[in-house]
């Protein structure tokens, strides 16, 4: 079998490699937001870029800073969501990984996430004079007839729109295919979080969250699938470094992308990350099988950050629960407002489950509000009351 590593570059170079190729032969590129049917799109013939995983890209290669301070120039005020900064800085800095983002020729955002997205879109659309297409999604409760129809309608809209700027049609194949994809994808990702339910882990949390692009980029392809299976196999039967005894942690919310580790260096084996939830709102629910659309409805209403509080809580448990954790970080990453405002009521939560937790400050993508001190300082300290538990 292919070594997952070497499955993951080829993920890479075809995703960049596509928007340049589609830019030298005239074919439509979309700039979407993470939570985008874009199996909707990739069925009807549009090459689509994140803007979004660009940004996490940016940052791993140490050029966030750079880009964030470019944002600047257009007045921007550095306490923007990081992603969306990276992304106004880019036109304003040289020698970008991948040599840039090629140009889009429409946009589509979704709230299903955030309102930063549709704002952030909406300049897009205007500095580069190009369409934009906005779905708007009900908070996710559970199935609710009001809501598929409200949401299919806009998928109508969509295709529509899609149709209009592109003249291409909608391949019910081809979407067909890409919703079998995204739902494989979905249950082996949710397998490869499975090994650490183990003690000790199995999969180290950095190899998990490296491994997320598939999740987000490669939707709807079997290479995808490939990578995960490939993941799996070669992590089964490993252990990572620790023992029965080793304090198990749960990692709330995102990681720091600017980070080698992705994740603070102040873990031991005595003292490890073994379930970040974050990497698990990428595992979308495609089970609806009434039809492909109803499929793609289901999955993209019920997005992680489009929950209630009520669900979050009740999944944080069950996560607490499954990996046995004994403690929990909570990242209150700025640049996230909608993340920031569930961590005190969770927090409440895992207290009354004698659940211990610690709140660290810092940023996702801009490492000038990381301050190791201060993590090292408070981490050192949550350390003590575990071990004294
Ligand atoms: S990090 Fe938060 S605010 Fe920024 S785009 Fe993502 S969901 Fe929206």
């Amino acid at each position: 079998m292919e070594s997952s590593r070497s499955i993951l570059a080829k993920i890479f170079a075809e995703y960049y490699l596509s928007g340049t190729q589609a830019k030298k032969e005239g074919r439509p590129i979309a700039y979407i937001s993470a939570f985008t049917p874009v199996e909707i799109l990739k069925a009807m013939d549009v090459v689509c870029m994140y803007p979004e995983s660009y940004a996490v890209v940016c940052s791993a290669s140490n050029k966030s800073q750079e880009m964030i301070q470019a944002s600047k120039m257009s007045s921007f005020s550095q306490d923007l969501c990081s992603y969306s900064l990276i992304s106004f800085g880019a036109d304003n800095v040289p020698k970008l990984p991948y040599g840039g983002l090629p140009e889009p020729d429409m946009l589509i955002a979704t709230n299903n996430q955030c309102g930063t997205t549709v704002l952030w879109f909406k300049l897009l659309a205007q500095k580069k004079n190009i369409p934009l297409f906005i779905i708007d999604y009900p908070v996710a409760t559970d199935d609710n007839d009001s809501i598929k129809e409200y949401v299919a309608k806009q998928y109508e809209s969509l295709i529509d729109f899609v149709k209009k700027h592109t003249q291409n049609d909608l391949n019910d194949q081809k979407l067909s295919e890409q919703v079998d994809y995204s739902r494989k994808a979905c249950g082996l990702w949710k397998r490869v979080h499975d090994l650490n339910k183990e003690i000790p882990v199995k999969i180290d949390v950095t190899k998990i969250i490296n491994a997320l692009f598939p999740m987000v980029a490669g939707k709807g392809t079997k290479l995808a699938c490939d990578f995960y299976e490939a993941l799996i196999d070669e992590n089964k039967q490993t252990n990572e470094s620790g023992s029965a005894d080793t304090i198990r942690l749960f990692w709330h919310g995102y990681p720091m992308w600017f980070l080698p580790s992705r994740f603070p260096e102040c873990f031991d084996s005595d003292f490890q990350i073994a379930i970040n939830d974050y990497t698990l709102w990428w595992n979308l629910d495609y089970r609806n099988g009434t039809s492909d659309i109803g499929a793609l409805i289901t999955a993209y209403n019920n997005t992680y950050l489009n929950w209630t509080l009520d669900k979050k809580l009740s999944w944080a448990d069950e996560l607490a629960i499954d990996y046995s954790v004994d403690g929990i970080i909570f990242h209150a990453n700025r640049s996230c407002r909608r993340s920031l405002a569930d961590i005190v009521p969770l927090r409440e939560k895992m207290s009354q489950k004698g659940i211990p937790s610690v709140i660290i400050e810092s940023d996702m993508a801009n490492p000038g509000f990381f301050s190791k001190e201060q993590i090292d300082l408070r981490i050192e300290s949550f350390r003590d009351v575990l071990r004294s538990k």
